[in-house]
């Protein structure tokens, strides 16, 4: 069936799309009042040193159980919180809750906490960073903020201001997802993040493309001589470890070392001396 679309060309209807954007509108009304009933919780996935193997820092990952859809991905409910602005209360929620599971683990290991880019983007970010510090009495020096590479050159100019505001008050920035946007490497050295993040396509490719290894080998040298350090995230096999020790890589994070698990199990797994 072909409809007359705007500007008078045709579309094809489909059902298909009226789903999902009814199940975004009511995904968006279920975000309402979510905070307040309860119904996120943080998983931590616990990110390895490849030289000594031991554990330096764990990225918090956000979970939302719903009363009526059950469990809903954060791929799924982010961009909708992200679009209705509740994504800034619910980021909020995640910094104290993370900084608060972090404060009672080894003083050596740091915690990583998801930024999405209306918070970069808020001017009260560094203020509502603080407060989580403060409140938890969480050292700065042990908060990494992860940011998306993708949204850093929508506005070079605001995403430079707020990074170095995070730098100021001594947290440390993360470049995840690194390869997925279209920032060029010379580009990196414009902004001031102490690690980055190789995303996790690079790392899948791996077993099977020279090109893939010769692409990591390129990032975690030029990130060396920038001063930064790199994290392979989705590592799932032992033969894609092997390729990463040869490269050099700092830190590895992946379901073959450590899924995300709840803030009792990252207690129990230090309870135990930080095994490798
Ligand atoms: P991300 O920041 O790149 O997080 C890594 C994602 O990869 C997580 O998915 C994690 O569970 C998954 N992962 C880890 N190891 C492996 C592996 O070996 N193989 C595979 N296939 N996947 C692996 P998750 O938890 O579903 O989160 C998806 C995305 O949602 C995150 O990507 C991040 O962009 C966003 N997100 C999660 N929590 C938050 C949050 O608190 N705030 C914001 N703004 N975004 C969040
Ligand atoms: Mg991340
Ligand atoms: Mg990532
Ligand atoms: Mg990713």
């Amino acid at each position: 069936r072909a409809k007359e679309g705007g500007r008078g060309q045709l579309f094809f209807y489909e059902p298909v799309m009226d789903e999902k954007i009814e199940r975004r509108r009511q995904l968006g009304a279920e975000l309402h009042g979510a905070l307040e009933r309860g119904e996120f919780h943080l998983m931590f996935q616990p990110i390895f040193d490849l030289g000594s193997g031991r554990v330096r820092s764990c990225e918090t990952l956000l979970r939302w159980t719903n009363r009526r859809y059950g469990a809903v991905s954060p791929a799924e409910f982010i961009p909708v919180a992200e679009d209705n602005g509740q994504i800034v209360a619910i980021g909020t929620w995640v910094l104290h809750e993370a900084c608060r599971a972090a404060k009672s683990w080894p003083d050596e290991v740091t915690i990583a906490v998801n930024l999405s880019p209306i918070q970069l983007r808020s001017t009260n970010l560094a203020r509502v960073i603080t407060d989580a510090l403060d409140a938890t009495g969480l050292p700065p020096e042990r908060l990494t903020l992860e940011v998306t590479e993708s949204v850093l050159l929508d506005d070079v100019d605001a995403s430079l201001a707020a990074l170095e505001a995070l730098n100021q008050i001594k947290v440390c920035t993360t470049l995840d997802d690194f390869g997925t946007g279209y920032s060029s490497l010379s580009y990196l050295t414009q902004f001031p993040f102490q690690t980055l993040k190789i995303d996790r396509s690079f790392i899948t490719d791996l077993e099977r493309s020279p090109a893939s290894i010769a692409i990591v080998q390129t990032v975690v040298d030029l990130a060396a001589k920038l001063g930064m350090r790199t994290i392979a995230e989705g590592v799932e096999t032992q033969a894609q470890m092997d390729q990463l020790r040869r490269t050099r890589c700092d830190a590895v994070q992946g379901f073959l070392l450590a899924e995300p698990m709840p803030a009792n199990m990252v207690e129990a797994m230090f309870a135990g001396d930080n095994p490798s």
